[in-house]
């Protein structure tokens, strides 16, 4: 797969690391531990990913959701894990670095947090940044561009559907507690997916 891939995991983890604050403010629409989950999920697993000899993509996809899974007790956690696990599933030695496979995995990953958290887009949670950047990977949107082109869409992509969150009330999370008070905030876990798309676009260029 990508030849790097812990290198850009680990470059994606000390990015949301750097923004643990940002991200515990966003969420005082919750209870303003966003940061401080995610920071300790992506420590684990950086942790884990340093330990491991065997670096095939399978292991280090089944690392990070399995460091996701046992070391975050917010939603975010299950639901990152699931993620990263529904790609793991699906990834072998072979698996390229190219536009249609990331449709396919991220679609599947997709397709995990849907149903483990109950929610689809539109509900003001990290899916409404996740969705619109699978949709660059899809033939209708892709075309014939290059992987890297894709990804520098999706980077604008996961910027409108941040931007989006703040215009929904949260009906998902512990921000639904409170309705429609959430309108006018940035959701964060919307936020934690942009930053994942935008520091893998600039690990990559
Ligand atoms: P907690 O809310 O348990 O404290 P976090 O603060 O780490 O967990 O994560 C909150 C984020 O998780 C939200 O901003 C939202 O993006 C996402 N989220 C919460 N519940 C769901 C859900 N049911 N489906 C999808 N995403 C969700
Ligand atoms: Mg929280
Ligand atoms: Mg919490």
């Amino acid at each position: 797969m990508l030849t790097r891939l812990k290198d850009a995991l680990d470059h994606i983890a000390a990015a949301i690391i750097k923004q643990r604050d940002l991200l515990d403010r966003l969420d005082s629409i919750g209870d303003s531990d966003h940061g401080t989950n995610m920071a300790r999920g992506f420590t684990a697993a950086v942790e884990a990913l340093d330990a491991l000899e065997d670096l095939s993509t399978k292991t280090v996809f089944t690392v990070v959701g399995t460091a996701f899974s046992e070391n975050i007790g917010g939603a975010s956690g299950p639901l990152y894990a699931t993620g990263f696990l529904r790609v793991a599933a699906l990834c072998d030695d072979n698996t390229a670095f190219n536009v249609k496979n990331v449709e396919k995995l991220l679609g599947a990953a997709i397709d995990g947090i849907k149903k483990r958290g109950h929610s689809d887009a539109g509900e003001k949670t990290l899916l409404d940044v996740l969705i619109p950047v699978y949709e660059c990977f899809t033939p209708e949107k892709a075309g014939d561009k290059t992987l890297y082109k894709c990804i520098e869409a999706a980077v604008k992509a996961a910027k409108d559907g941040l931007d989006y969150t703040k215009t929904i009330p949260a009906t998902k999370g512990r921000a639904s507690y409170i309705g429609e008070r959430s309108v006018g905030h940035e959701d964060p876990g919307a936020m934690s997916s942009l930053i994942m798309v935008r520091e893998l676009f600039n690990f990559l260029k």
